[in-house]
């Protein structure tokens, strides 16, 4: 398991340095769920990867979704029986090798407006025929402590895990297979020279410009993917599309539930979630059509929706004890009218080496690394075992100094890549993020080499 090289940004300045050398067989744009996967089993397999990330590992939305490791029950509803079937065989492979991944208890409740308990009850039986895990489902009656308009439960079980978490385990997996993983480096132009592929590459650090070659490009800029398909001059589909979905955070001891909820909203039927962690609970999500990937921002009115409609479910809720809210872009790709009738499921679209991964779910991660490994060697004219790749061969040290060993095995450049997305305790620990922010300034100012910036975010 333990197979730990030194990951620090040191490491980062000495692969910019040798960029020049090499010709990759892959080189992977954008360091979400999709890249970093990707760079895991194709360094695994034994190709020569880079990866290149123009923000922080995991800053897109690979750390703004719902944090679920799941089949989705809503898309049994919608008759994708394969889908479901697919996902909860990954969650299943999840729970069973990684503790980053863990099981919780979900209510289901019923009433005005929810699916009929005769359906929940049938699509918990199809559940749990997919994907195991559950018992038969029995219906539990309303205790009195959801609104008046909840008649009653029913519990099935699924997982949750900090995805940004499992973007960098991935990512430094990959490091560790002798992957180079750059974070802060941004894809600025594609071409492509005698069957191979140039990219200019900028430092957003220190604004420097790097060639990077390769024999093949993966396409993993998530919501990005279109302007990257653009770059290299390639057309894309209009099915292409894209939706922003907002996740509201409260303290654990303002709402009142120790239990994972699901439920329709009574606005508009959609299904909400609350999710309890450790210290705060997580109300999600909305989804909205948006024209640019870069539309990061948290809407008044999609706050109220969610409040609304927690509500109904939990009672009344003070808008001012909200300590947390983030948002996130689905890259999607299929048919709809609305953003939640489009497949949830990832397409591979492959031409003359380029290969592009057009949406997909942080659940799926595994399975579109299998199907882009394969096509990456079909390309290169190689024959490649993928079973049970990619795997994780990283953990963090739980013991000692955790903040130093994160400096040293997993890149952070900036106190915020450490708390927002190494240890998740800027949305997780309302209480301890502060002191944790001011410890790692502190051994930031100490450890970093000169010449790194640490007191202000890079101009991306
Ligand atoms: C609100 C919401 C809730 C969700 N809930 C769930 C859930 O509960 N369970 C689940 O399984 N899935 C969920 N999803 C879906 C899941 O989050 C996404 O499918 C997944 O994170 C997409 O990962 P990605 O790597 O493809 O994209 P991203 O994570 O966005 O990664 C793409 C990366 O490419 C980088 N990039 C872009 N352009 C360039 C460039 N020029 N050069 C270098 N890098 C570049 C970006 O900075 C970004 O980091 C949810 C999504 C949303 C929005």
């Amino acid at each position: 398991m333990k197979m730990e090289k030194e990951f620090s940004a040191e490491t980062r300045n000495n692969d910019l340095d040798s960029l020049g050398k090499t010709v990759f067989d892959a080189v992977i744009i954008g360091g979400g769920i999709t890249g970093a996967g990707c760079a895991n089993i194709l360094s695994q397999i034994g190709l020569k990867t880079i990866l290149l990330e123009k923000g922080d590992f995991a800053s897109g939305t690979s750390s703004g979704s719902s944090k679920l490791i799941h089949g989705g029950l809503r898309y049994l509803d919608q008759g994708k029986l394969g889908l479901t079937r697919n996902l909860l065989k990954e969650r299943n492979y999840l729970l069973g090798h990684t503790d980053l991944v863990t099981p919780v208890e979900f209510r289901i409740l019923t009433g005005p407006g929810s699916w009929k308990p005769w359906k929940i009850r049938l699509g918990l039986i199809l559940y749990k025929i997919l994907g195991g895990k559950n018992r038969f489902p029995a219906f539990h009656k309303n205790p009195g402590i959801y609104g008046s308009g909840i008649d009653g439960y029913f519990t099935y079980m699924d997982a949750k895990a900090n995805d940004a978490e499992l973007v960098i385990y991935n990512i430094v997996s990959a490091h560790n297979s002798g992957s180079v993983c750059l974070n802060y480096a941004s894809s600025e132009s594609i071409s492509s020279v005698n069957g191979e592929y140039r990219i200019d590459v900028r430092d957003v650090i220190t604004g420097k410009r790097h060639t990077v070659n390769g024999r093949t490009v993966i396409n993993a800029a998530g919501p990005w993917a279109a302007e990257i398909m653009k770059m290299a001059g390639l057309s894309f589909s209009e099915k292409f599309r894209l939706s922003r979905g907002i996740h509201i955070i409260f303290r654990k001891d303002d709402l009142n539930t120790d239990s994972a909820l699901a439920f329709r909203s009574p606005i508009d039927g959609r299904q909400i979630f609350i999710i309890p962690w450790e210290h705060v609970t997580v109300i999600g999500t909305t989804d909205t059509f948006v024209e640019t990937p870069d539309n990061f921002s948290v809407p008044d009115n999609e706050v109220e929706y969610l409040l609304k409609s927690a509500e109904y479910v939990v009672g009344k809720l003070d808008r001012h004890k909200i300590i947390g809210t983030y948002s996130g872009i689905r890259p999607l790709y299929g048919e709809g009218e609305t953003p939640g009738e489009i497949s949830r499921d990832f397409s591979i679209v492959s031409r003359n080496g380029f290969i592009s991964v057009l949406g997909g779910k942080i659940t799926d991660y595994r399975r579109v690394s299998r199907s882009v490994a394969i096509e990456t060697a079909k390309h290169l004219g190689l024959k490649v075992h993928v079973k049970g790749l990619p795997a994780i061969n990283y953990r963090r040290e739980e013991h000692g100094d955790i903040y130093r060993h994160i400096l040293k095995y997993e890149c952070p450049l900036y106190p915020e890549d450490v708390i927002r997305r190494r240890t998740g305790s800027e949305l997780f620990d309302p209480d301890g993020r502060d002191e944790e922010m001011a410890e790692i300034q502190k051994l930031f100012k100490d450890a970093l080499k000169e010449g790194v910036p640490v007191d202000k975010r890079p101009d991306s």
